[in-house]
């Protein structure tokens, strides 16, 4: 058997697709967001990051920052152990009586990433409920695809946010075979936001539990941050609620927020929560100090809102492909994967912005992008200069305007 060939075989097909991906080595001076250090092998040069989702730039608030520093001091590095065993320290059990609280639940569970919450959370619901069905968005980020899948259990995907299909496939079963409908708030690719009250009335028509990513809502969404849901007072529709610490909230980790009960189980059953270390203590004493002051603060929310809206404006000026969208996402349409990576070389090389290309999988192969993350720490003159230069480069490369109308 050749190995190396069948590996080099396999990255050769991304290379030609134009979708093999490049890291950039940065370092975010903290202090300065969006500005960062880039390390090349011929130097080192300051860049502006346009792709991060650290939202609000709470990955370096200062209260966020004194608290994890608080937390090395008082506990040391690292958690120990699993939360069975040794790891579950008082910072862990604080924050998921806050992140209960924030959703209007009784219980949260923390995960070690948004990623794993939901794998470990649909996996263990779809073995736990005898027969249960999942109905998935067909939309649903990878880590709600790969659970539903661990699961083994039956599964329908219904079109993304079509309330009559969804109806239609929930009527075809049996009221009492158990289910659960499972769809996001803020669809991260294309910005767009699911109806969900009526898609919770849906779904408790057919007796179906509702699972609800709010990834890319929590912390910017909602009075008090609790995401999408709690702006449109349905909280209560929502049987789990599924967020993550890492945007938002500017750290990492992630959690569900449900009922005493299901919290319970999904802590006893699903491995991807039992086998493996917590999160450390810093990490979670800073976002305990981030959830704190984004249930109590809205000027970060405000100014984000706002400068998305600044954003979306400066380029529909330049005619520049915006996909619409009401929320906080700017994806701005490409439509061919060479011509996206060269347009994102070209703003880092030329210009020294950085944004990462979307391609395939992440979103359909004719739907390439770039999806500019706007946040309350990027200037208007940074803004300006971000359009001039797409500008410039959707000229020079001969990129068509007209992909997202
Ligand atoms: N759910 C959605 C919709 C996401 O976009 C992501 C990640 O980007 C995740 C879950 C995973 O979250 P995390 O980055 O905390 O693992």
């Amino acid at each position: 058997m050749d190995y190396a060939s069948i590996f080099a075989e396999a990255l050769e097909t991304l290379r030609t697709e134009g979708r093999y991906r490049e890291f950039a080595d940065i370092r975010r001076r903290c202090g300065a967001f969006p500005v960062a250090q880039h390390f090349r092998e011929n130097g080192v040069s300051e860049i502006k990051v346009w792709c991060s989702n650290d939202y609000l730039g709470m990955g370096q608030n200062p209260a966020v920052l004194a608290a994890m520093h608080a937390a090395i001091d008082e506990a040391g590095a690292g958690s120990g152990g699993t939360r069975n065993i040794s790891g579950t320290t008082h910072y862990h059990v604080e924050l998921e009586r806050e992140l209960a609280d924030l959703h209007d639940k009784s219980s949260a569970l923390l995960f070690t990433s948004g990623y794993v919450a939901n794998e470990a959370a649909l996996s263990t619901l779809s073995r736990l409920l005898p027969g249960c069905v999942i109905f998935s968005d067909e939309m649903n980020h990878a880590s709600m695809i790969a659970g539903i899948r661990h699961g083994r259990g039956p599964k329908r995907i219904w079109k993304h946010n079509n309330l009559r299909d969804l109806e239609n496939q929930l009527a075809a079963y049996d009221r009492d075979i158990p289910k659960v409908v499972a769809f996001e708030s803020v669809y991260s690719m294309d910005g767009d936001i699911a109806p969900i009250g009526e898609i919770c009335a849906i779904a408790k028509q057919h007796n179906a539990l509702t699972y609800l990513d709010e990834v890319h809502a929590v912390g910017l969404y909602g009075p008090r941050g609790g995401g999408v849901a709690e702006r449109d007072n349905v909280l209560d529709a929502i049987d789990i609620v599924e967020g993550t610490l890492a945007k938002g909230f500017g750290l990492m980790g992630g959690y569900i927020a449900a009922s005493r009960d299901i919290c319970d189980a999904i802590r006893s059953f699903a491995p991807g929560f039992i086998f493996t270390t917590s999160l450390a203590p810093a990490i979670v004493g800073g976002a305990l100090a981030s959830v704190r002051h984004l249930k109590q603060s809205t000027v970060e929310r405000i100014a984000h809102q706002e400068r998305a809206e600044r954003l979306k404006g400066l380029l529909r000026e330049r005619s520049l492909p915006l996909l619409e969208n009401p929320s906080h996402i700017v994806p701005v349409m490409v439509g061919d994967p060479v011509l996206c990576k060269a347009l994102t070389d070209a703003l880092l090389a030329e210009f020294g912005i950085y944004v990462q290309p979307i391609n395939y999988p992440t979103v359909a192969r004719g739907t390439e992008r770039i999806r500019l993350t706007p946040g309350p720490l990027h200037s208007d003159d940074n803004m300006a200069e971000l359009v001039d230069a797409l500008d410039h480069l959707w000229g020079k490369l001969g990129l068509n305007r007209a992909l997202a109308a």
